[in-house]
Parts: structure tokens; C-alpha cells; sequence
């Protein structure tokens, strides 16, 4: 399905069976059903059916629907996030892509809590990435036979738009076919701060420069609240999603993504997933959101583990989170898990409850390990055998997620 055009009722529990126990359900109905299931266990197997014509249309899924979802046991919730993974993409195939990650920068001014990777300006570690050393980095991600970058850093005053310009200029000489997958709403929104210029008036530079698409970093929870606790000097989540917004009518093909497990509440979450939602029924014929992609977040030595007593995701929790995540964004064609923060086998799990991609071989990562997780030791045939050991046909893609190459 190329984005959700066309209304996806869930799927028809009648037509697919569940389990022999027959324990799902959603809906405002299943609310109550839950608190009921050690008592009444019965009552719920014979009520399933019942229910499940009830269900209401996934387009339009309020916090309650959403919450009633999240609160079915694992089993089902996978399942009908499994369904919804092959009505949306019905080829067993998996897909991923050779990318590098660039940061170009580590100096930020806006230290949000949870990031240990920015520095100031005057810090003996701070750097800011000469274009000579990217088109070395660019050598040898081509020699990995990858050609697409993800580029981004922090939010650096010194950093002026036509550093952007001027390297993806050089870059798109350097390597006609190179793919420029960077920045982030965060630094579009500081960009246009720092050159008093509108959002727009710097999507279209950087269009017009040879940006490809736009990674949808930093969005962490699209919750106000929360952002003014872990990163009260980022962009608001408006600001966020009018980014995004101008992205798409732009056709600049982006992604969208949510970092959770710190200071949100579920009905926070729920709302993220809603607002994003909501953004890409906006898109019209436009590429939109091509990918959610979900973390948890890490915590190692950040000020914000510091500050509050954080419970670490568990493994459940994430599937949980993202099955939910494959029902509620059913316009959003595809779903990858982070094998990078919950390791790869929790990753091939994923693929059997709606996730389809995974992601990037990350040639090199900063951000996230700056956080305490190992730094990935990924290549292409791991990740190929990953998704063969999962039960999946491999396909390398692009950004705009066409596969280059299936490996039957
Ligand atoms: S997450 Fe990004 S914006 Fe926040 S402090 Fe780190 S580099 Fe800066």
C-alpha cells in the first residue's frame, strides 16, 4: 500500500483466527475486559468474536482506542500487527540500507538531558567536520558499497547555511549518486533561527542544494511537558511537525521516529503516535513519512537518569510499543526496530510484529553510544543473515526505500 490512502479497517480476527484461547480484543469494550480476565476467563473466550466486529476503524483510533490496544496481551497485539504488516507490505521481504552516519558537528548549545554526545564550543573534544574529511568518510562508505549518508549534528551557531549549501554542493560533485539523507527538523528550525529566514525559505535551499530526504530526528515525544523537561531549548513539537509539514509538500521523502521510556506518560506516547498520524494523512500523493522508526531511550551517565528515577524499557514493552506503534500508523508504510539499542535478535523478533526494515548497516555511530551502548559492529552479510535467520528474504534499498537488490 503506498501510504494510506486507502481506509485499513483492522484486521478481520473472523477471517485470520487467533489463538485457541480467543483472549483479544480492543475497542472501548476490552477496557473493561481486561480487568475481567482472571475472574471471568471464560466470559472473554466466548465474547471474542463478539467483540472483534466492534472494532473501530484504525484511521481514526482516540487515546482510549490506543490505550485498549496497548493493554491486549502480547500475543495478540503482535498478531494483529503482523496482519497489518503483510496487508501493508504483503512480500516476505525485509528490507535494509548501507548507510553511513555523519555528524558533522558536536558542538550544540541546546543540551538536551538525555544527550551525552554535544559539547560547547571550547571543549578539547569539539569538532566540526572539514568537507575533506566527509569525502573521506564517503570513500569508504563506497567502498562498503553503500552511497547514502545520514548527516547530521548539533545545534551550532557557528554553523551557517552555507556550510550546508557548499557541502552538498561539493559532495554532489565529488559523488554524482551520492544520497544526502540529513539533518533534522531540530537543526532546520535552528538554521532558519540563526539566518533569520523562515522554515521554508531553508527547506527549499537545501532542496535546491541536493538534500534527499529528511531524517525525523528529534522528535523524541511529541509532548511540550516533555520536551521542557529533556530538552527544553528544542524546537517545540509544532515546530517539529511544521517542519515536517513543509517537508511533505515539498515532496521531500522523510522518516519519523519517537525516543520513549523516560518522563512521558502512555497518554503522551498515544498522542505522538496520533499526531504523526494525523500529519501524514496530510500528505496527499507526496512521499510523507516513509518510516517510524522507535528507541528507547538510553540512559548511561545522562543528566536526565541523574534527575529522575527511570525504569529501562524492557524487551516486552518495546515489542508491545512498537506492534502498537505498526497498528496506529497504518498509513506509514514501514516500521523499523532499533537493533542498534535493543540488539539484533530482539530486532528479529520485531519482524514478526510489524516491523519490515532494518535499517541501516550504521558504518559509524556517535549519538546513541555516546549513551552506553556499544558501538555496532554491523556489516552487510550480518544483517542479511539476520533476516534469513528470521524467516525474510533480504533487500538492500534506497532512501525512498526502492530495493536495489532482493537476495532470494
Ligand atoms: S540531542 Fe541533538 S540537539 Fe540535543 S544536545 Fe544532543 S546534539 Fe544537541
Amino acid at each position: 500500500m503506498s501510504g494510506g490512502e486507502t481506509p485499513l479497517p483492522i484486521p478481520n480476527r473472523e477471517v485470520k483466527p487467533t489463538s485457541a484461547d480467543g483472549t483479544a480484543f480492543c475497542g472501548r469494550v476490552g477496557r473493561r475486559l481486561i480487568y475481567c480476565k482472571g475472574v471471568l476467563p471464560l466470559l472473554v473466550k466466548h465474547l471474542f468474536l463478539f467483540i472483534m466486529k466492534w472494532l473501530p476503524n484504525v484511521e481514526n483510533l482516540n487515546v482510549t482506542d490506543i490505550f485498549n490496544l496497548y493493554n491486549l496481551p502480547l500475543s495478540e497485539i503482535i498478531k494483529i500487527a503482523n496482519d497489518f504488516r503483510f496487508k501493508i507490505n504483503p512480500f516476505n521481504v525485509v528490507t535494509y540500507v548501507i548507510e553511513r552516519n555523519i555528524n558533522y558537528t558536536n558542538v550544540c548549545c541546546v543540551k538536551c538531558k538525555f544527550c551525552n554526545f554535544s559539547v560547547n564550543r571550547n571543549d578539547k573534544s569539539s569538532f566540526l567536520l572539514l568537507y575533506d574529511k566527509i569525502k573521506e568518510k564517503i570513500v569508504e562508505l563506497y567502498a562498503y558499497g553503500g552511497k547514502q549518508i545520514l548527516l547530521q549534528g548539533g545545534l551550532n551557531n557557528q554553523v551557517r547555511l552555507s556550510y550546508y549549501i557548499n557541502l552538498f554542493a561539493f559532495l554532489k560533485e565529488e559523488f554524482p549518486d551520492l544520497i544526502i539523507h540529513g539533518l533534522s527538523p531540530p537543526e532546520i528550525v535552528f538554521i532558519a533561527r540563526v539566518e533569520n529566514k523562515s522554515v521554508e525559505y531553508v527547506i527549499d535551499a537545501l532542496i535546491e542544494a541536493g538534500l534527499d530526504s529528511l531524517p525525523g530526528g528529534g522528535a523524541e515525544i511529541l509532548s511540550d511537558r516533555v520536551r521542557k523537561i529533556i530538552s527544553p531549548a528544542k524546537c517545540s513539537s509544532n515546530e517539529w511537525l511544521e517542519v515536517m509539514r513543509i517537508a511533505h509538500k515539498k515532496n521531500l521523502p522523510t522518516s519519523a521516529t519517537m525516543m520513549f521510556g523516560h518522563v512521558e506518560t502512555l497518554e503522551e506516547r498515544f498522542l505522538h503516535l496520533i499526531k504523526i498520524r494525523d500529519l501524514q494523512k496530510q500528505k496527499g500523493n507526496n512521499y510523507g513519512f516513509l518510516s517510524f522508526i522507535l528507541w528507547p531511550f538510553q540512559s548511561k551517565n545522562t543528566r536526565l537518569v541523574k534527575e529522575f528515577s527511570i525504569k529501562k524499557v524492557s524487551i516486552s514493552e518495546y515489542i508491545r510499543m512498537l506492534a502498537l506503534s505498526r497498528i496506529v500508523l497504518y498509513n506509514i508504510p514501514h516500521i523499523q526496530p532499533s537493533w542498534l539499542t535493543m540488539g539484533t535478535e530482539v530486532a528479529q523478533l520485531c519482524l514478526h510484529a510489524g516491523a519490515d526494515d532494518m535499517g541501516s548497516i550504521m558504518i559509524e555511530e556517535n549519538v546513541v553510544s555516546a549513551a552506553g551502548v556499544s558501538k555496532p559492529s554491523m556489516t552487510e552479510d550480518i544483517i542479511k543473515n539476520l533476516i534469513i535467520e528470521a524467516g525474510f528474504t533480504p533487500a538492500k534499498r534506497n532512501n525512498k526505500f526502492e530495493k536495489e537488490c532482493i537476495f532470494k
